[in-house]
């Protein structure tokens, strides 16, 4: 049976993946009022939910007991497909499952025919904003879903993120997901490299900083990254490197299977690609600015 009502506060959600942004979009729906209960393989992951307000479950089939959503939140599309067919589906009788996690749009739309087929409803919602918009509920979020399923999700992803968009059926959020972090990865690939080019030349890296984000060449990573992360030498932009190479493959991966020529998007993955097999397991997005500057020596 079709559940056609709104998911409103304080109603039950499952979480599952209390990583770098599972756990402030979970803390979020904690602040609206729901009644989030939450798993991760991580403990400490899931006792800062505990800390929260949330509640902690032993194992992902029982995040989804009683709940009338459930989160997914995970690296990719192979972990949200074992999760959620292994235990997950079992449990979910009305509950919409919302895949938040940034997955392979094909492999979403498959998940979706086998969900449906067991009369279970899924949508996909990616977000785009990073952990400081996780955590002040300001994400910018891209649902892709039949729109019963949609409607029903919408005050969930209320309490998320202040720029909302329904992007047409299954695998259409995570498409589009895919196209801004080719996009992204684009723009701070451009910018570290202008930076390296100017500093040999003389250039004041903050200066030139300074003018691009006063002038045409302005990007979200000129603008909130290369200072903060990058010429401070923090490197602590709170998304791994391995993460992005990963949507930037499934964004070349998608080009192709669109038959769309973009040489672009191949040349960012395979350039992200060469930067997560030197750098260390857990480098930041950012420092992909590092693995430019091994190609000066
Ligand atoms: P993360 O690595 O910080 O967190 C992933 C979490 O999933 C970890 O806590 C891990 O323990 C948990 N996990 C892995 N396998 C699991 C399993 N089988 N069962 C339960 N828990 C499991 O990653 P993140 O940065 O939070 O990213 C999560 C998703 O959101 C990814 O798909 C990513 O591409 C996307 N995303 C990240 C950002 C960002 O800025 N970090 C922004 C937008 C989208």
């Amino acid at each position: 049976m079709t559940d056609n009502s709104k998911i409103a506060a304080p109603a039950i959600i499952g979480f599952v993946g209390l990583g770098a942004m599972g756990l402030p979009v979970a803390k979020c729906l904690v602040r609206a009022g729901y009644q989030v209960q939450g798993f991760d393989l991580s403990q400490d992951a899931c006792n800062a939910l505990l800390e929260a307000g949330g509640k902690i479950c032993e194992d992902a089939r029982l995040a989804a007991e009683g709940a009338e959503a459930v989160i997914t939140m995970l690296p990719n599309s192979k972990i949200v497909n074992k999760v959620v067919l292994d235990s997950l589906a079992y449990h979910l009788g009305n509950a919409v499952l919302i895949d938040m996690s940034s997955s392979v749009p094909a492999e979403t739309r498959k998940l979706g025919e086998e969900l449906e087929k067991r009369g279970l409803n899924m949508v996909d919602a990616p977000v785009s904003g990073g952990v400081r918009r996780a955590v002040d509920g300001s994400l910018a979020i891209m649902i892709g879903g039949d729109p019963a399923s949609v409607a029903r999700v919408k005050p969930v992803l209320e309490a998320l993120g202040r720029s909302i968009f329904e992007t047409g059926p299954l695998g259409s959020g995570h498409a589009m997901k895919a196209l801004n972090n080719f996009v992204s990865a684009a723009g701070l690939t451009a910018a570290c490299e202008a930076l390296a080019v100017g500093k040999k030349f003389g250039l004041d890296p903050e200066q030139m900083v300074d003018i691009l984000n006063v002038s045409t060449g302005r990007n979200n990573s000129t603008e909130n990254k290369m200072k903060p992360f990058i010429l401070s030498g923090s490197y602590d932009g709170g998304f791994s490197l391995a993460l992005m190479a990963k949507d930037l493959r499934v964004a070349a991966d998608l080009a192709d299977a669109m038959a769309t020529p973009s040489p672009t998007s191949r040349l960012m993955a395979s350039l992200w690609g060469a930067a997560l097999e030197q750098l260390q397991d857990g480098a930041d997005h950012t420092e992909i600015n590092r693995y430019l500057e091994t190609l000066q020596e």
